[in-house]
């Protein structure tokens, strides 16, 4: 982690969205601050987080924004999504109803934000393989279909959430270079 003080080069704001309860406050407090709760009430007030990282040589501060419970359709505004160079677009993959919404999300999202937005589809809870109702090829397919990252994650176990956002990352790192 970056010092305090330490010279960032780069501001990258990315913003977490999907259906309530799928785990988007969590992927952040476990990327932002290795941290996980399985009670995790809504987050109030709390607009973004930061972690700075570095990426081929240079400090890129990511600015991780969450929905804070606003997750209704048309419910987040285009303040949320000014600016945004990245998003990860959450679905539960114990949650049909999470993943059939994500064209929604997508379309909402592509109507906001900028032309070069680099966008990951997050299947998320990848712990609760027992209960999943998405498979992987159906994601995998519906994603190389709309030109998305994709991967599947659990905030619980640390699987795969700090690959998504490094990902993410360096690839809006190719597009402003
Ligand atoms: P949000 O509404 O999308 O922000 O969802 P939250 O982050 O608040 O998570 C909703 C619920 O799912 C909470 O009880 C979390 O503890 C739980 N949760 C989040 N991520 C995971 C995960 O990877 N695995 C499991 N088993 N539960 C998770
Ligand atoms: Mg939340």
């Amino acid at each position: 982690a970056a010092a305090a003080g330490d010279k960032v080069d780069y501001v990258f704001k990315v913003v977490l969205i999907g259906d309530s309860a799928v785990g988007k406050s969590q992927i952040l407090a476990r990327f932002a601050r290795n941290e996980f709760s399985l009670d995790s009430k809504a987050t109030i007030g709390v607009e973004f987080q930061t972690r700075t990282l570095v990426i081929q040589h240079k400090s890129v501060k990511a600015q991780i924004w969450d929905t804070a419970g606003q997750e209704r359709y048309r419910a987040v505004t285009s303040a949320y999504y000014r600016g945004a160079l990245g998003a990860m677009l959450v679905y539960d993959i114990t949650k049909r109803q999470s993943f059939d919404h994500i064209p929604r999300w997508l379309e909402e999202l592509r109507s906001h934000a900028d032309k070069n937005l680099v966008i990951m589809l997050i299947g998320n809870k990848s712990d609760l393989e027992d209960q999943r109702s998405v498979s992987t090829e159906d994601a995998k397919e519906f994603a190389q279909k709309e030109g998305l990252f994709f991967l599947e994650t659990s905030a619980m176990q640390a699987t795969n959430v700090d690959s998504a956002f490094i990902t993410v990352l360096t690839e809006v790192f190719q597009i402003v270079n």
